[in-house]
């Protein structure tokens, strides 16, 4: 856990969020500020910068975080329709907050 984090703070429960998913090693909530109808941050609870940082060791979590995103489109109907995974990486690719995420968007072309 990085304690500046908000993410890490969120996986810790240290700061409200509102969760759509947990396991053990991912959680998916909702995005405060959302840019599309269904907004979700799937998020690895361990901390990883970025993808810039990604290890061979994270491919698991990695890919548990896209079979998290198949089931956020079952379960919000978007999964005939279509949806976007996007991951921001870095300052010039609009990454924010320092702790990988995949933005869930759907219900808007
Ligand atoms: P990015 O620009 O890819 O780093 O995206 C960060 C996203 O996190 C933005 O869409 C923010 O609206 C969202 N965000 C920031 N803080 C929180 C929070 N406490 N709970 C939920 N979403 C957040
Ligand atoms: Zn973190």
């Amino acid at each position: 856990m990085t304690p500046a984090c908000i993410f890490c703070r969120i996986a810790a429960k240290e700061s409200p969020a509102d969760i759509e998913y947990e396991d053990d090693l991912v959680m998916a909530f909702r995005d405060l500020y959302p840019k599309a109808p269904v907004h979700l941050l799937i998020v690895p609870k361990r901390h990883i910068e970025s993808i810039a940082q990604v290890e061979p060791g994270d491919a698991g979590v990695l890919g548990r975080c896209i079979q998290v995103a198949r089931l956020m489109g079952e379960r919000t109907g978007y999964a005939e329709r279509g949806y976007r995974l996007s991951c921001n990486t870095g300052p010039e690719g609009g990454q924010v907050v320092d702790h990988i995420h995949f933005h869930f968007t759907a219900g808007r072309r």
